[in-house]
């Protein structure tokens, strides 16, 4: 029988390996875990449920704070963010929560960790800076990155998505936010609240499309009512870099152009997934931008290498991920 430095390996130091890993380290498997960034954590701790959540807290907050007469309360107004603040709060957010994502904490719980680009040489070995690691069998757990479609005039726009947001040091006057998801509902009701004027473009007619349409549109309704410009049925025809401002040319629900300024643009115009740097493609393992091609099981054509849950193919074009359900609801 053909013997592997390792039972299982996991590519992907995310959210979705701790489950993987924990569960089979539990049950006796010696496994692997492959990180290519510095720290363990993956988009929840850096860039996404972590740092969000943390600064949609703040701007609640601050939207207590102006609100004060609702809650019988004295009127007063608190002075404009200084988001320097607001961002070293996310930071030591995220720093408290690292310790618990540490690798020693991982390492006690049996599976070894190493941090660099895995390379797939075949279905049972990754080539890993200068060395070969196989093991019996491999979970994809690379997750996905902001998708960025090739809109005219992107390449020479400054544009941010969820892995910018939250370390910058001023608090944008104004944001255009395109797409009308999840994050970027979200994003426009935390800037919004924080004093940015936000306006959300969305081509369909509807905000978080995925959802049940009576539901968004009650969500849509209050972040109106707190600032939010919506603009649907509108669709982005071009953007550009006018210097201190960024401009967005969108055709409306009339068919007319109209050009919009603001000082930031925040792409959220959904994911694909980090499938493409692992050699897939070169031992013969199908994948689109959705992810991995995988059965009912999540085994790909080569049935040793499968896909942790929340990042297939399928759970990519859902509304939502079994793990974001889970955390959501
Ligand atoms: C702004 C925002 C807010 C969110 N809010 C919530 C929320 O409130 N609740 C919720 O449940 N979900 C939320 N999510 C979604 C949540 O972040 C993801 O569902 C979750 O991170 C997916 O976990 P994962 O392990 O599959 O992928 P990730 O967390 O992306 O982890 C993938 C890991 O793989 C690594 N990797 C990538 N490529 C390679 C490679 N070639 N080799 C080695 N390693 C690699 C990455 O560096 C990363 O560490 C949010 C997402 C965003 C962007």
């Amino acid at each position: 029988m053909a013997r592997y430095d390792y039972d299982l390996g996991i590519i992907g130091g995310g959210a979705a390996r701790l489950t993987v890993a924990s569960g089979a380290a539990q049950l006796g498997a010696k496994t692997l875990l492959v990180e290519k960034e510095a720290a363990l954590g993956g988009d929840c701790l850096h860039y996404g449920c972590v740092p969000s959540k943390t600064l949609l807290k703040t701007a609640h907050v601050y939207h207590l704070m102006k609100n004060g007469p609702k809650f019988g309360l004295p009127a007063i107004t608190p002075p404009g963010v200084d988001f320097r603040e607001v961002t070293a709060r996310i930071r030591s957010v995220i720093s408290t929560i690292q310790e618990h994502d540490s690798v020693a904490r991982f390492c006690k719980l049996g599976a070894e960790v190493e941090f660099g680009n895995p390379v797939f040489t075949d279905e049972h070995a990754i080539h890993l800076d200068g060395k070969i690691i196989s093991a019996r069998a491999w979970v994809i757990a690379t997750g996905s990155s902001p998708e960025i479609p090739a809109i005219e005039g992107r390449a020479a726009t400054p544009y941010l998505t969820n892995r910018d947001l939250f370390s910058f040091d001023t608090l944008p006057s104004s944001m255009i936010i395109l797409g009308a998801g999840p994050i970027a509902v979200e994003m426009a009701l935390a800037f919004c609240r924080l004093g940015t004027k936000v306006t959300v473009i969305q081509r369909s007619n509807q905000i978080l499309s995925k959802e049940d349409r009576d539901m968004a549109g009650i969500v849509q309704q209050a972040l109106a009512e707190e600032g939010v410009t919506f603009l649907l049925n509108t669709a982005v025809v071009r953007v550009g870099d006018l210097g201190s401002e960024r401009e967005v040319v969108v055709k409306n629900a009339a068919g007319e152009t109209v050009t919009l300024r603001g000082e930031a643009i925040l792409v959220a115009l959904g994911r694909s997934a980090n499938a493409g740097d692992l050699g897939l493609a070169e031992i013969g393992v199908p994948f689109d931008r959705k992810g991995l091609i995988v059965d009912s099981r999540l085994r790909t054509s080569h049935r040793p290498i499968s896909m942790e849950p929340a990042t297939s193919s399928a759970a990519i074009n859902s509304p939502m991920s079994p793990g974001m359900k889970a955390m959501w609801y």
